[in-house]
């Protein structure tokens, strides 16, 4: 068996051990004679690998009792809507940060809903940089303030959190929730779909603080409506359970690794050894200001694009495949989340000094 050093931005790379398990538990999980996969959601054994699931949640993230921890279906894309149907509660506008392809598409589904406030971008200059909190332009009347804490596309991260007063804060942690420690009472709602940095697609997470549930506009379906997922214990319906059983062994392997901090270190070691590469590369370029760089998500431009083609063949031929960036940025992207080991980044920098070294 050869397994690909996997640079995809999503569905992507998940930790070996926790493929091993899930195959070892595949056809009888626990002595239950069952796949987890067949099992009733309403079961004994399926409800106690839900609780252990959430509970590793909170232990990793330290979220506090006033918050509920949902386990929801259609990805963070759903939550772009689900978010002004549940959180205007009777208000008007909503404060979005304008900074990058996710964030373009959170402000294009709310306006179906409300009137949104840009109270920050960074679309003149091309989304490669966080606006700096001086210059936020939020609104005391908003219903919520928005933003997108890591660009996925555009690999902007950012390395603060945003002061939104009273007003409740709502983050999209799609790609680097679990990466770095969080003040999770800073917000209102956290979102995160599970293919980036938590488990297989179909399952999204939501942190919500208890207050804000129970708002939902007249006519809201009832799966779309937090409180019903939140009263139900995230089993108004049949949830994901099999995504749920693998995010659950992902934590638990995240705890065994030494929890968040050890994935911090990680994060940092491996964005550290390619961005220093790059620093240095007269023919490797970044576009992103320095201090909003992602630690997850890294684009990088040749100097001539038609090498572009050459570049991408050799990394597969060494086994690194998915790095070709988004089609609507083009060049490069390398997507390290934490369960790429620091070594696979490491065997892309040799690749790409000596890349350079046959090309500049
Ligand atoms: C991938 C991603 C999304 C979209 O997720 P889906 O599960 O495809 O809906 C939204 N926001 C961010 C930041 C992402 O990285």
């Amino acid at each position: 068996m050869a397994r690909v050093i996997n640079f995809s931005a999503g569905p992507a790379v998940l930790p070996e051990e926790v493929l091993s398990q899930a195959a070892s538990e595949m056809l009888d999980w626990h002595g239950s004679g069952m796949s987890v996969m067949e099992m009733s959601h309403r079961g004994k054994q399926f409800i106690g690998i839900c609780e252990q699931a959430e509970a590793d949640l909170r232990e990793l993230l330290v979220v506090p009792k006033a918050y509920k921890v949902l386990f929801l279906q259609g990805g963070a894309t759903q939550q772009f809507g689900m978010l002004p149907m549940n959180l205007l509660r009777g208000k008007k506008s909503a404060d979005y940060f304008n900074t990058g392809e996710w964030s373009k598409k959170a402000i294009k589904e709310a306006k179906a809903f409300c009137k949104v406030n840009v109270a920050a971008s960074s679309e003149d200059a091309n989304f490669s940089y966080a606006p700096d909190a001086s210059t936020l332009k939020l609104d005391p009347q908003a219903a919520y303030v928005h933003y997108t804490s890591n660009e996925t596309i555009g690999g902007v991260e950012y390395h603060w959190v945003p002061d939104s007063g009273p007003v409740p804060l709502v983050v999209d942690m799609s790609s680097h929730i679990l990466s770095r420690p969080v003040d999770v009472g800073r917000y209102g709602l956290i979102y995160a779909g599970a293919q980036k940095n938590i488990g297989p697609a179909g399952l999204t997470i939501v942190i919500v603080r208890e207050d804000l549930l129970g708002g939902a506009a007249a006519g809201t379906p009832s799966m779309l409506d937090y409180k019903v997922h939140a009263d139900a214990g995230s089993m108004s319906n049949t949830p994901p359970s099999y995504a749920i059983y693998i995010a659950g062994l992902v934590f638990q392997w995240i705890k065994r690794q030494g929890g968040i901090a050890a994935m911090e270190r990680r994060a940092l070691e491996r964005s550290g050894a390619l961005y220093d590469f790059l620093d240095n590369s007269r023919f490797f370029k970044n576009p992103v200001r320095k201090q909003d760089r992602s630690r997850m998500n890294v684009p990088f431009t040749l100097a001539d694009s038609k090498l572009d083609e050459p570049f991408l063949a050799g990394a597969r031929q060494l086994g690194m495949i998915e790095l070709k960036g988004h089609r609507s940025v083009g060049g490069m992207r390398a997507s390290m989340y934490n369960a790429m080991p620091v070594a696979g980044v490491q065997r892309l920098v040799m690749y790409m000094r000596e890349f350079e070294a046959k090309h500049a």
